[in-house]
This record gives C-alpha cells, structure tokens and sequence, in this order.
C-alpha cells in the first residue's frame, strides 16, 4: 500500500469503474475525506448507465423491502445488508438531493421524472468533482497486484503503477461490451486465485426454433398480456417475437429457471399462456359459443381475442393441428407449449449472471485473498430481473464497498505517537 506519513489519515482510494457502483464507492469515500482517483477506461462515464436510461431509467421498485430482497433469489441474503442499509428510499432521496424528483410507474417502478439518466449524471459527476474526485478517462486497468498497485494503461498506451491505500473494482459484468464492462477483469482476477462464476446472460432473450413463415411474417410483433411459466414459476408481461425466439419483460423474469432447466435438460419447457387476463374456464365458455361452421383461425380470433401473431405462435406450436373441442383449444391457448433450448447472448443481454464469488468476499465486500482490495455492482455473482432491482443492487453494494474502506482504513489507522 502507498506510503502515508504517520499520523496522516487522508489516504489515496482508487476506484476502477465510472458506473454507478464505482460512482457510489468513490461518493462514500470522497465525503469522508481521503483522496478518490477514478480510473475508467470509457472516454465518459456512466455509459451504460446512459443506456439503461434510454427506454426510461427505473431506478428502483415501491414494492415492500421484504418482496423487493426476494427478487435476488439466491444472492439474497448476501446483499441484504447492503440494501437495507441503502434501501430504496434512500436511493429516491439521493436523487432527490441530485435535483431528479422520481415518480411510480403504474407497475410500482420508480424513474426519475425527466425519465433520462443524463441530468442526474451530469449533478452527480459535479457533486464528484466538487468533492475532489479525480476522474481519469480513458485510463484502462490492466492488472491488480497484492498490497493495492494497480497496473494502468493511458491514453497512450503507456503503462504506469498506481499505489492506493485501497481499492474498489466496480468493472460491470459482461453484457453491451460497448459500453465498456467487458468482463476482461475474469481472468485477471482468476489468475490471483480469486473464484469468478462464469459470467453468463440474464435479462436475456431464449431460442426457439420457429418455423420459416412465422419469422418470416411476425417477428418484431408483440404478444401482450400474456404470461409464461418455467419449472413452475410463472411471470406475466410482454413478449416479442424475434427470429432467434422470444425477448421480453416475462422472460426476462425467468431467465434464472430457464437456464436451470437447459442445463440440466438441454432445453427448457415453457408454457405461453396467451390469454393470461381470463380464466381457463372463461376462455373454453367463449370458445365455445362461436358458431357452427367458424373456421379455427376466426374463433381464435373473434371469440379469444388473439392477435394474428399469437394464432400464429399457437399454430406453429402443435405443427397446425388445432384440436377441435373448445375445451381442449382453451386449455391449448392458456398453456402453449414452447421448447428454449438456449439464452441469448451474453452482449445483447440487460444484464450478467455470475461474476465474483460470495465465498471470496468478507462482509464488507474485500476480497479475502487480496486485502485492501473491494468489489461492487455487478461483476458480484447475483443476478435479478428489471424493475429497478439491478441498479439499486449496484449503487447499494458500491455504498457498501465504499464504507467497507473507511472501515478497513480506520482499523489501520497509523499508531498516534504519545504525547
Ligand atoms: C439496455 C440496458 C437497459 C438497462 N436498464 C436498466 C434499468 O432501467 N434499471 C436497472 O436497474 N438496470 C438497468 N440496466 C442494468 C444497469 O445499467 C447495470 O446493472 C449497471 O449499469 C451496472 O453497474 P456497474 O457499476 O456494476 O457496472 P457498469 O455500469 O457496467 O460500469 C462498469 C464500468 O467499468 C469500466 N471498466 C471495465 N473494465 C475496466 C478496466 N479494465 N479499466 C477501466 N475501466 C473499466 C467500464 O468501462 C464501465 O464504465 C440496463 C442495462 C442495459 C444494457
């Protein structure tokens, strides 16, 4: 670690990173005091940030804290510290101070109302510069080395060292390398021992094999209010036909299960419920009253209400052969069964699963097996669905990995010489 003269309790902090994480662990820091250096290989910050704010930045999610903690399923109870300590009214009333007012969408959503990340990265980056935060762009991170120097690459492709008193890696997970977290950070971390989960789609679209003709006609149409379930977990939302398959907020949700079931079946079953607003019984009931003479598509269509789309994903489902008796069409409409036999892409995807393992963190987010040196957002091993929840985890574990430096600077606090 750097040399800091006795006594001195201004220390030099490096956070690898311009995404909210890193941005939150050098907030945290930069407020107690001590020397925040950024290093960031992007020629701006927050890029994908920016990204997530073009459809409409959803901050965070009004649901209770207890349902909200459940959406990270197995990382629960590993990230419930950092979020209750910086839960998401905390994180309004940040944004709030940013001079972001948010609002909650009708599905319980919180965006900020300008709906763009743009003007709370703009307040939040001179909020850093206020604080002393140097902010050093295209800096590229080539290598981590024990006691916290940190090998880094200029914009002219010169290598220097840079020694920190500690470190925060907020390097992002592997999805939109683009924009910059391109999981390169894996096998440099791994070469120090560390134990990195494979980093893997989330928030991803599935493959289904469709026929021609359907790709042909329909992909890009929606299939609305429908719900799908996987292993017997259901979500309700939207789809999108695409050619490889089908994109969506009710995939999206299912992605942990879905790649469960592929990898232990080659293939994931699921069921496309198309009529998710109405019951089974209903359903067969209209079916049923439709004339005599009707052809299969037209009751489909007038008595079930399908889009074209849908009666084509229904139809190409069970190769044409459309059953005849209204209760079997019904039950045939509520569960339509699907076969994914992979996610999409690793970066096409919203966001990464795996990343840095638990085991390899102590509580205040150090690695273990490098001191000094603290990880955040989501190059962590935890994944959830969109809502809110992703950002929130990451400014929550950067908050967290940030008072996990004072902490661990305060513990080593040079001996005061008596007096
Ligand atoms: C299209 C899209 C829409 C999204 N919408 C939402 C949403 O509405 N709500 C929500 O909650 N989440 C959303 N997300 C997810 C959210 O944006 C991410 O989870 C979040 O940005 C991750 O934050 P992070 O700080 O961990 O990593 P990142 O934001 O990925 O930041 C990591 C930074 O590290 C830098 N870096 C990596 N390696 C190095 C290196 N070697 N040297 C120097 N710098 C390096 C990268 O350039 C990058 O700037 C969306 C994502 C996408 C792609």
């Amino acid at each position: 670690m750097s040399n800091s003269s006795p006594g001195a309790t201004r220390r030099r902090v490096v956070v690898v990173g311009a995404g909210p994480a890193g941005l939150m662990a050098a907030e945290t820091v930069a407020k107690a005091g001590h020397q925040v250096i950024v290093i960031e290989q992007m020629p701006s910050a927050g890029r994908k940030f920016l990204m997530a704010g073009r459809g409409g930045l959803n901050l965070t999610h009004s649901e209770p804290l207890e349902t909200f903690l459940t959406r990270y399923r197995p990382a629960e109870p590993k990230l419930e510290g950092a979020i209750r300590a910086f839960p998401p009214e905390a994180l309004i009333t940040w944004a709030q101070a940013l001079g972001q007012e948010t609002f909650v969408g009708t599905s319980g959503r919180v965006f900020p109302r300008a709906m763009k990340a743009s003007p709370l990265l703009r307040a939040w980056l001179a909020r850093l510069a206020d604080l002393g935060v140097d902010m050093r762009l295209r800096h590229r991170l080539r290598e981590v080395r024990p006691g916290g120097t940190l090998l880094v690459v200029d914009p002219a492709g010169t290598p220097s060292e840079i020694a920190a008193d500690a470190v925060v890696l907020a390097l992002g997970g592997g999805s939109w390398p683009r924009l910059g977290s391109d999981g390169h950070w894996l096998e440099s971390l791994r070469a120090r021992g560390i134990d990195v989960r494979p980093l893997g789609a989330s928030n991803s679209g599935v493959a289904i094999s469709w026929s021609p003709g359907l790709v042909e006609r329909f992909a890009g149409e929606p299939l609305k209010r429908i719900a799908l379930s996987c292993s017997g977990e259901t979500r309700r939302g939207e789809a999108i036909i695409t050619s490889r398959g089908l994109e969506g907020g009710a995939i999206y949700a299912l992605t942990p299960v879905i790649r469960e079931a592929i990898q232990q079946d080659g293939a994931a079953q699921l069921d496309l419920d198309l009529r998710s607003d109405i019951s089974l019984e209903d359903l067969a009931a209209r079916l049923a009253s439709t004339r005599k003479g009707d052809s299969r598509a037209n009751v489909l269509r007038k008595a079930a209400k399908l889009s074209p789309a849908a009666i084509a994903v229904l139809r190409d489902a069970v190769n044409n052969e459309l059953p005849a008796e209204p209760a079997a069409l019904a039950a045939l409409v509520k569960a339509v069964p699907l076969s994914a036999t992979a996610l999409g892409d690793l970066a096409t995807a919203i966001s990464t699963a795996g990343g840095v393992a638990w085991s390899e963190m102590d509580d205040r987010f150090m690695l273990k097996k490098l001191p000094g040196i603290f990880c955040a957002g989501e190059m962590l091993d935890w994944e959830a669905p969109t809502g809110g929840y992703l950002l929130q985890a990451c400014f929550a574990t950067g908050r967290a990995a940030g008072l996990g430096i004072l902490a661990y600077l305060a513990d080593r606090r040079p001996a005061q010489p008596p007096a």
